[in-house]
């Protein structure tokens, strides 16, 4: 079966997670589809195929003969879709040999996938684009990153004997990973990291065909109180403090272009995500971030040092800032034991007629917390565009590619 008719099955299962949920996975619906690909993986051949509680699978495709003693490699996906629109696709389209025109999705309600809002809809010209009507997004994040998994995996298993003759299909020992709740942050919570017992693997979750990427962000929370003191304005002369106006002056303090409207590439940035203040106190909530772990900690002190010079100025305690590490650049866990796992993933890209993309990624991926959590483990591609929204559309031929990434890597970690 190829990745884009695996695709067009999972993508009818509503698998939206909810942030707002305290339980794991955070909708049941996600068990559904998870059920399904227990049913694949067993029918396929895979072994130890398993759902544990938490909505979790894990299954294992035993090495090639001649790649037992490799170490094992995990690939890894997410069941659930994006918050920001419904996920349960019926209205899927294929357009053949697309021409590289504007794209109508919909049109009774007017929506066009244009060409010059979506450039990376030129990567796609002669391919087949799976898209939607325009009402939910499509899923291709991460559902199509799930069905080149189970493509790779089934070739594996048909062809264990004959990847001696074959060695594109030669591979080590093989963890699957599929998780829920990728989408609210969750998704290593409750993975358990004894039962994947991989010694690297692959998140399968980028966008478009040919990216590599191993560097994140170096991510932590800033929170400040401010204590204020409330008197009527009337008789306050030399007495009150506005905490609300010190809020303000704290914001002030940081420096003014640094902020994610202002930064790009690899600028890091203070963003304020919220704030609320009165007289007698204030609260902000930050996120600070950089892909340099020692320009972050230079961003922390900085935040330190405003309250500390605030409450040199208004009086001690009237400010605290606190500040927790969220999660690590990868590439700290990956670039100086593991580059072996990166030049496969290049060579694997490259032979399927790519030359990778390694830019470092704005934002978390699953791997970072992989990576911390003992498993080093890089991004890869997964034939999908313009993820969290009606315009996602996924290429049927890059689909196929990702297969062959996957496949190719796999080969070249099986020694
Ligand atoms: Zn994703």
């Amino acid at each position: 079966m190829r990745a884009y008719e695996r695709f067009l099955n999972y993508i009818t299962y509503d698998t939206q997670s909810d942030e707002s949920s305290e339980t794991c996975p955070s909708t049941a619906k996600q068990k559904d589809l998870g059920a399904l690909l227990v049913k694949e993986l067993k029918e396929i051949g895979a072994e130890n195929v398993f759902m544990d509680e938490f909505g979790y699978i894990y299954a294992t495709v035993p090495a090639s003969e001649g790649a037992e003693k490799a170490p094992v490699l995990c690939f890894c996906s997410h069941m659930d879709t994006a918050q920001e629109m419904p996920g349960k696709v019926t209205n899927a389209r294929i357009i053949n040999n697309y021409d590289g025109s504007d794209i109508v999705l919909n049109e009774a309600e007017g929506i066009v996938t244009d060409v010059k809002s979506f450039p990376q809809l030129s990567e796609c010209i002669g391919d087949d684009l799976i898209v939607t009507d325009g009402t939910t997004l499509l899923g291709a994040d991460d559902k199509a990153g799930i069905a080149a998994i189970m493509c790779a995996a089934e070739a594996w298993i048909s062809d264990n004997r004959a990847s001696v003759r074959n060695p594109k299909l030669a591979h080590p020992e093989i963890r699957i990973l599929f998780t829920p709740d990728e989408e609210i942050g969750r998704g290593p919570d409750h993975a358990d990291m004894k039962k994947v017992n991989a010694a690297y693997g692959f998140t399968v979750d980028g966008t478009g065909v040919d990216h590599l990427q191993y560097e994140c962000f170096q991510a932590a929370a800033g929170y400040v109180k401010i204590h204020g003191t409330s008197v009527h304005p009337g008789s306050s002369f030399g007495i009150m403090k506005n905490a609300a106006l010190l809020a303000m002056e704290f914001q002030s303090m940081l420096p003014v272009y640094e902020n994610p409207a202002a930064t790009k590439d690899r600028m890091g940035f203070f963003h304020l995500t919220g704030m609320t203040g009165t007289v007698d106190n204030a609260e902000m909530y930050y996120i600070l971030r950089d892909h340099d772990r020692s320009i972050l900690e230079h961003r922390k002190d900085v935040f330190r040092k405003i309250a500390e010079l605030m409450n040199l100025k208004y009086g001690e305690n009237t400010v605290t800032a606190e500040i927790t590490d969220s999660y690590p650049n990868m590439i700290e866990y990956i670039l100086p034991k593991y580059p072996f796992l990166l030049d496969a993933a290049r060579e694997a890209i490259r032979e399927a007629g790519y030359e990778p993309k390694e830019t470092p990624v704005r934002g978390g991926t699953d791997g970072a917390r992989f990576s911390e959590m003992g498993m080093p483990c890089p991004n890869l591609s997964v034939g999908g565009y313009y993820c969290h929204g009606a315009h996602e559309f996924a290429s049927i031929q890059k689909m196929d590619s990702v297969v062959t990434i996957i496949e190719g890597t796999a080969a070249r970690l099986a020694k």
